[in-house]
């Protein structure tokens, strides 16, 4: 899939939580960024932009920490 139609999808995802009115904008946004990758929450990110010294995840530093390694990867946040 072409990043620009992941980018429409995502887009398109959070304009119908957005809708339904069941979602604050903090929310969407949070989602939007995780979504893109373009997240502070994200150690990948912080490092790409040049704010770390690492894209090691601080929590289990077992791998670069991106969307997907938080929330689905991480060791450290299985005991939700
Ligand atoms: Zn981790």
């Amino acid at each position: 899939m072409a990043l620009t139609t992941k980018t429409t999808t995502a887009a398109s995802a959070v304009a119908t939580v957005i809708a339904s009115g069941s979602w604050t904008r903090d929310q969407c946004v949070t989602l939007t960024q995780l979504r893109t990758g373009h997240s502070p929450l994200l150690a990948g990110y912080l490092y790409w932009i040049g704010r770390r010294d690492s894209a090691i995840c601080p929590h289990c530093n077992e791998a670069d920490e991106m969307a997907e390694h938080l929330v689905l990867q991480c060791p450290a946040h299985n005991q939700a």
